[in-house]
């Protein structure tokens, strides 16, 4: 098995519900109130994690107690905490979620925080890290500069960079150029390069677009329709596995935690995407992000 590493977003996930979403100036009594760990990053590792990857988790977090969030769910996970950087002078992230009990409609609101600071020396000390790994993901949760950073990094040792386009934010042609694979959503994908992807002739025009700027292999994410995946002259999409859902949120942070997970294993990359399908529909069949990622030995079942 080779190594793996996710460089990316912690935040903690303030989550509560309420009879309708408050309008502005509004205070509304809620019923629920959960915390838990979140942040695309930190779930996508812990996804590759608990399907049994060999994964390293890079971010920053504040030395206020919501840090205690990640630091205590890793060492329950057993993951290996040498890569969270501190920062004293900014709070560790967080999300801001009100859910309308009864419609499930949602309102959010992410502070990236101290994992939005990562320094460029902080990315230097994390040179060997990514030197012994094949792969890294990443997403656009963190300052990008660090990203950047990490990708030229990448680069330099042949470490393949995973991009999950997510949250979208305008990225250069330069960035891209660095990355081996994208992920991205629909939404993302379109946001990028202006091509509405609604079937597979818009998908395979939405992976021509991305392989002109460098990008070896794509898989875009269609949600309950499956995925898209071009790679080796090859284009087809892959339909999700039917489920009873209950929450898709995280399901891409499923998705991408066991696509990094089965690539670090050496599957190629469709009987990967077929994992990270497998993966992401077991997730969608529980409530919440980090906690709604199955056991490497819930995947094996459910693809038996
Ligand atoms: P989110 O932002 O909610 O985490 P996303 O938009 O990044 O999700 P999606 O494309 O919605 O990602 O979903 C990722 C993958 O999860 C899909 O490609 C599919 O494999 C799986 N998936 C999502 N929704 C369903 C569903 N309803 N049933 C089965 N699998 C699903």
């Amino acid at each position: 098995m080779k190594k793996a590493a996710v460089f990316g977003s912690f935040v903690v996930d303030l989550m509560a519900r309420s009879p309708h979403l408050p309008v502005p100036g509004e205070t509304v009594k809620g019923s629920m109130f959960k915390m838990g760990p979140g942040g695309k990053g930190f779930n996508q590792c812990v996804a590759a994690h608990k399907a049994g990857s060999d994964v390293v988790m890079v971010t920053k977090v504040g030395t206020d107690s919501f840090a205690d969030v990640i630091l205590d769910t890793m060492k329950d996970l057993g993951m290996s905490r040498e890569h969270i950087f501190l920062n004293k002078d900014t709070e560790t992230g967080i999300a801001l979620i009100i859910v309308d009990e009864n419609t499930s409609q949602n309102e959010i609101i992410i502070v990236p925080g101290a994992c939005n600071t990562i320094t460029a020396g902080e990315v230097a000390s994390i040179e060997d890290v990514i030197r012994k790994c094949e792969y890294v993901l990443l997403q656009l949760e963190v300052n990008q500069n660090a990203n950047e950073m990490v990708a030229d990094l990448a680069n330099k040792y042949g470490c393949k960079v995973i991009l999950n386009t997510a949250p979208y934010v305008p990225i250069t042609d330069e960035f891209l150029a660095k990355c081996y694979m994208v992920t991205p959503n629909e939404v993302e994908a379109e946001a990028i390069t202006g091509i509405a992807v609604t079937n597979l002739d818009s998908a395979k025009k939405a992976a021509a677009y991305f392989k002109k700027k460098g990008v070896t292999d794509v898989v875009i994410t269609l949600g309950s329709r499956g995925v898209f995946v071009s790679s080796k002259g090859k284009e087809a999409i892959i339909p999700a596995y039917k489920v009873k859902v209950v929450d898709t949120t995280g399901a891409g942070d499923a998705f991408n935690g066991g696509l990094l997970a089965a690539l670090a294993e050496e599957k190629e990359l469709w009987d990967a995407v077929r994992f990270a399908n497998a993966l992401a529909a077991l997730s969608v069949q529980k409530l919440g992000t980090t906690p709604s990622m199955p056991s490497r030995e819930a995947v094996d079942k459910f693809l038996a």
